[in-house]
């Protein structure tokens, strides 16, 4: 059984994300979509609320797995017999980033692959970072993101606590 993980922050996940999901459903056997807690980084929503949005998002794929985690990834991918990591890749700005973060996760663990993967065309625009400063503006991001996450965003200027 081929199971591959894809990491990443989704604050929130997007329509690229879930693109990208697709494909490498499509391909592996089981795909493990992992939140990263980021010590470093306060997110936008907490991991608690991406995982729920993620799980509501994907339901419909069935060999998609939807979870968390902290500390290296490739510890996260041995522990779950995963010797695949899953990146998108969206322009030639995003090339040098994901190729150092690939060397070094192979550099850190040999067996561990990252198989890098692109959206349709009508996605591959798309960051989650475009879609806060959107929302912070009161822009319309339901084109951008799964309809639990345009739902739940809605909600939540509504209902700031
Ligand atoms: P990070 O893990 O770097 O914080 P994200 O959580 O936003 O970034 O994204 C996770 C992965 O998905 C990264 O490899 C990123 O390049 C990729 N990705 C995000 N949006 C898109 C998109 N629209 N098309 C292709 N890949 C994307």
């Amino acid at each position: 059984m081929k199971i591959a993980i894809y990491p990443g922050s989704f604050d929130p996940i997007t329509y690229g994300h879930l693109d990208i999901l697709k494909n490498a459903s499509e391909i592996f056997d089981k795909v493990i979509i992992a939140v990263a807690h980021n010590g470093a980084k306060t997110g936008f929503l907490s991991v608690e609320e991406r995982v729920e949005l993620i799980k509501k998002s994907v339901k419909d794929i069935e060999n998609v797995e939807v979870d968390s985690f902290e500390g290296l990834t490739v510890e996260y991918a041995k522990k779950h017999d995963a010797n695949v990591l899953i990146r998108g890749l969206r322009a030639v700005s995003d090339f040098e980033f994901e190729m150092q973060l690939s060397q070094t996760n192979s550099a850190l663990c040999d067996e561990i692959k990252t198989v890098f993967l692109t959206t349709k065309p009508k996605y591959n625009f798309i960051s989650s970072s475009t879609i806060k400063e959107i929302y912070a503006n009161g822009g319309d991001i339901s084109k951008f993101v799964p309809e639990a996450v345009d739902k739940y965003l809605n909600e939540k200027i509504a209902k700031p606590c």
